[in-house]
This record gives C-alpha cells, sequence and structure tokens, in this order.
C-alpha cells in the first residue's frame, strides 16, 4: 500500500531524515517509536507531503512520486494533491478549525477536496460521530469539547476522507491521562477493521498490543524494526535497549 524508499531530508545543514525506506501492508499498523528529535514528524510528514523530501520515493497504492535534489521535478506536480487526499492526518495538538462545529469540520474535506454533496457528507459524518461515540455532539464547537472529544472529531475528519492510510502523530500525547483510553480505543478499533495506519506513540502498551510492526527510529535513521514482540521482549541495539528502559 505504502513504500517510502530512501527518503533524505535536511534542514538547514542539518539532515535529519538519513535515508528511510520501510513498507507498509493494506490493513497494516505500523507504529513509530523513538526518542525526541529522532525524526518521526518529519517523516510522517513526508507521507502527507506538507514537507518535501530532498531525495527519495514516497508511492501509495501504486502512485509513485520521485523527489530528487536536482531536478525538483515535484514541484508542481497535481498527483501531490490526489497522493495527499489519500493519507489523512492526525495531530497531537488536534488543528481542529475553531470556529467550525465538529461536524463543520467534519465535511470540510469532503465538500470541499472530494465535491462530495453536502447532504451526503452530513449523512456519512453522522455515521462517523457515532463509530467514534460522539453521537450528539455534532454542533458543539471545539472549545466547547474535551480533549479527548476534540481527538475524536479529527479522528472522524480523517476518516471522512476515506484515505487510504490514516497518520498518527502522537495522537494522545496533548492528552490528560483520564482521555487517553478513549481515544486509544478508537484507534484499537479502527485497527480491527482493518485500516492501514502508521502511528507515531509514546504509548508502549498499545504499540504492543495492536501493532504489527513497530519501528524505531534514533538519529533520522531506523535503527530496528519489526513484529512488536522482538523489538520488545528482544531488542537487538542498545539505544532501543536504553530507549525501552526508561519505559519500564
Ligand atoms: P520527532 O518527531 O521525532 O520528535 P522531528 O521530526 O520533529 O522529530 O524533528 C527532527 C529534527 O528536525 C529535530 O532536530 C528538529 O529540530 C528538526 N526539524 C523539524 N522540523 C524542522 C523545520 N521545519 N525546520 C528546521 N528544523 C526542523
Ligand atoms: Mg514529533
Amino acid at each position: 500500500m505504502i513504500q517510502v524508499k530512501g527518503i533524505k531530508k535536511s534542514f538547514h545543514e542539518t539532515e535529519v531524515l538519513k535515508n528511510i525506506s520501510f513498507d507498509v501492508k493494506k490493513g497494516e499498523v505500523v507504529v513509530i517509536i523513538g526518542p525526541s528529535g529522532s525524526g518521526k514528524s518529519t517523516l510522517l510528514r513526508m507521507i502527507n507531503f506538507l514537507e518535501m523530501p530532498d531525495e527519495g520515493d514516497v508511492i501509495i497504492d501504486n502512485k509513485q512520486i520521485h523527489f530528487d535534489r536536482k531536478s525538483k521535478k515535484h514541484k508542481n506536480d497535481a498527483d501531490i494533491c490526489s497522493l495527499r487526499a489519500d493519507a489523512s492526518m492526525v495531530f497531537q495538538n488536534f488543528n481542529l478549525f475553531e470556529h467550525k462545529t465538529a461536524l463543520g469540520n467534519v465535511i470540510e474535506g469532503p465538500t470541499i477536496v472530494r465535491k462530495m454533496k453536502k447532504d451526503q457528507a452530513t449523512q456519512r459524518a453522522m455515521e462517523l460521530f457515532k463509530k467514534v461515540g460522539l453521537e450528539g455532539k455534532e454542533n458543539q464547537y471545539p472549545h466547547e469539547l474535551s480533549g479527548g472529544q476534540k481527538q475524536r472529531v479529527a479522528i472522524a475528519r480523517a476518516l471522512a476522507m476515506q484515505p487510504k492510510v490514516i497518520l498518527f502523530d502522537e495522537p494522545t500525547s496533548a492528552l490528560d491521562p483520564e482521555l487517553v483510553g478513549e481515544v486509544l480505543a478508537v484507534m484499537k478499533q479502527l485497527a480491527e477493521e482493518g485500516m492501514t495506519m502508521i502511528i507515531v506513540t509514546h504509548e508502549m502498551g498499545f504499540a504492543k498490543e495492536v501493532g504489527d510492526t513497530v519501528i524505531f527510529m534514533d538519529g533520522g535513521y531506523i535503527v530496528e524494526s519489526g513484529p512488536p514482540k522482538q523489538l520488545f521482549e528482544q531488542p537487538k541495539s542498545e539505544r532501543l535497549q536504553q530507549f525501552l528502559s526508561r519505559y519500564s
């Protein structure tokens, strides 16, 4: 479903992603862990083209975009828009439109980007509110919702785009501890339904339980990757052993 090949990215003179490659299969849940500053967010932003790689390839569902420092071919690429709609992002700080209701947030993408009729988008949004446990909250504004509710609106908004993959960047890091569970429960349900997801998180219990593959990043590299059992129970590198020891 997704292939990332040889991605490199520098900010100013600093290389923050150094030749990153990995694949995600349809229906797979890939969890990315690693210390702060290791390049996790930058990597997710490349898959959603919020930021452009300097080099490498991003392939989503057989549509490929090649990045190359010299040719800068990608600059005016209409393909980027279409691929961007295939990968919805859920952010740590929700990124909801504050002046729109929960419903307004969810139907924005489908009506503007997907050109769906408002009635149809609204009907679909109502089903999504039910799915994320927010029935009856459709007309609330973000400031009237808890963090956990806001993040579930953001998940409904991501789903409304009918993406091929959802990218989560630390979706529970900004939440009060008692609200983390309700968001993880929705994500777990999506995983069980076969949604393809790439999740950056520090919730190690969730990573173990829900992840099919775990990727450990450090210093702009993928240091180790594999099934959660292998990474958590038999970490090979000293860096991963050290990182995990902070969570036990
Ligand atoms: P993580 O999400 O793993 O904490 P990030 O991907 O946010 O890491 O950041 C990786 C490195 O890239 C950090 O050193 C960060 O300061 C740097 N960085 C990220 N975005 C930018 C940017 N827009 N401009 C300059 N440096 C950046
Ligand atoms: Mg980050």
